[in-house]
């Protein structure tokens, strides 16, 4: 398998990338190889099964939309956020949708879309299933996929071989499936991490190309700070969660001088995570970093690089997105970045480990010191539950950012202090992660019944 900086950092839109993302990419493929097989046009309606996490916590995390968008053909990097309420309420109140942008079916998402919360499709709790069905009602295609995580979605017969694999034949300069592999064909080659990833993603594209992509996408997480800055009022969904951010960033802009306190760095960092998940929240435009639960960990770090570390460049970010996908794909090998199979250690917790780690090397930090920064960023996450409060991508997800970027820091200085030698490695804490996950009872994986779901009441 081959994975590039590019599929961990993708652009798309909130509130979930296993949720929302990945269910809009695969509903969209399954229309694709219809269309492929001239089956399409004799569809007269769809139905869209969700099985397991998708059912359980799908309505909070607008799966139902994303299925919904999918099917017609949107993407979730192509979206408009400000077009999706709008095109459901057109799409519910026509009780019609243009499959692709092109067939017209019969469709009602309160009726087309089933939440089968008491049933799991066999390899990933993320499952989902779409049949066409003709005139006659006779189902015409049906297809599986299963939302993996970060957006990634692979078919039932990808599935059925390994449920974390994106199956691809591409074949990279310097393959790498463990952090001691890594480290070895760094010192083989005389590469710094960030180096031997440019390399790999050179395998895609120029150097050129990967430095302005990784920047771009720079600027769209640094976009939705901004936004999340600014924006103001309660998230959707029924919680009556308010957005903290704006206030934040206000009291940060005008506190009297004589206020200032030594701790105000980690308002600014709590602030930038803080203004990236209410947009999540929202529904806005985000990147998965790698997932969108955890998208504001990164560029809040990213932040902090550029602000508070002295003689930040570009070429330090570029550096720092690069060696924190290297890491990001240990997990997505060794582990998962799915919470439906490891909990919020596969998203804040994976989130913490490759900020601390793309923060070491920018600041010029070793291989070795970096490798310990990921290490120390997953060993103080493992354990750590996905319990959203309603499903709903907010409690205690805004806030977990916040503790996430704070906590990648800190890692990060740590690994600073050493010189790389450390007694934990950090494919050992991988293979914790797993294990643990693995351990861990379905209630707290992303499934909404346990933890804060269940003891703080709805309101
Ligand atoms: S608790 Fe963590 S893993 Fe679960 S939805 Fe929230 S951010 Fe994602």
């Amino acid at each position: 398998m081959a994975i590039s900086a590019f599929n961990l950092f993708s652009i798309g839109v909130g509130p979930s990338s296993s949720h929302t993302v990945g269910p809009m990419r695969a509903a969209r493929q399954a229309m694709l190889i219809c269309q492929e097989h001239g089956i399409l046009l004799q569809a007269a309606y769809v139905k869209v099964d969700l099985y397991g996490s998708l059912a359980l916590t799908g309505k909070g995390h607008a799966t139902d939309m994303a299925v919904t968008l999918g099917l017609a053909g949107e993407t979730p990097e192509g979206v408009d956020p400000a077009y999706i309420q709008s095109k459901m309420a057109e799409i519910r109140a026509t009780g019609k949708l243009l499959l692709l942008g092109q067939h017209q079916v019969a469709f009602h998402p309160e009726e087309n879309v089933i939440f089968h919360r008491d049933k799991q499709l066999p390899y990933h709790p993320n499952g989902m299933r779409f049949t066409l069905y003709d005139k006659d009602d006779k189902a015409i295609n049906s297809q599986v996929y299963y939302s993996v995580g970060g957006g990634f979605v692979v078919d039932h017969e990808s599935a059925s071989k390994d449920s974390h694999l994106v199956e691809n034949k591409h074949v990279l300069p310097y393959p790498f499936h463990s952090g001691n592999e890594l480290l070895a064909i760094c010192k083989e080659h005389k590469f710094t991490i960030a180096e031997l990833m440019m390399e790999n993603e050179k395998s895609w594209r120029s150097a050129e190309e990967v430095s302005s992509g990784l920047l771009h996408i720079w600027d769209v997480m640094e976009k939705c700070i901004a936004r999340g800055c600014q924006q103001e009022g309660i998230l959707p969904g029924g919680l009556n969660v308010k957005r903290r951010a704006a206030d934040l960033y206000k009291t940060l802009m005008t506190r009297d001088e004589s206020k200032r306190h030594m701790a105000e760095v980690m308002e600014w960092v709590s602030l930038w995570a803080l203004a990236v998940n209410e947009e999540n929240a929202a529904g806005s435009r985000v990147v998965t970093a790698p997932t969108n639960g955890a998208a504001g960990v990164i560029p809040a770090v990213i932040h902090y690089y550029l602000r508070m570390t002295p003689n930040a460049t570009n070429e330090g970010i570029v550096a720092f997105m690069l060696v924190a996908a290297g890491i990001g794909i240990l997990y997505k090998e060794n582990a998962s970045i799915s919470a439906a199979e490891m909990g919020c250690m596969g998203e804040v917790g994976v989130a913490c480990s490759m900020a601390a780690a793309g923060l070491t090397a920018a600041v010029g930090g070793t291989n070795e010191q970096v490798e310990n920064a990921a290490e120390i960023g997953m060993e103080h996450n493992l354990g750590l539950t996905c319990d959203p409060v309603m499903g709903l991508v907010q409690i205690p997800c805004i806030e977990r950012n916040t503790m996430g970027a704070i906590k990648a820091i800190n890692a990060s200085l740590l690994a600073m202090q050493g010189d790389g030698t450390h007694r934990v490695s950090l494919d050992q804490v991988i293979e914790t992660m797993r294990q643990t996950g693995h351990s861990m009872d379905h209630i707290f994986k992303e499934t909404s019944l346990g933890g804060l779901a269940v003891n703080v009441p709805e309101c």
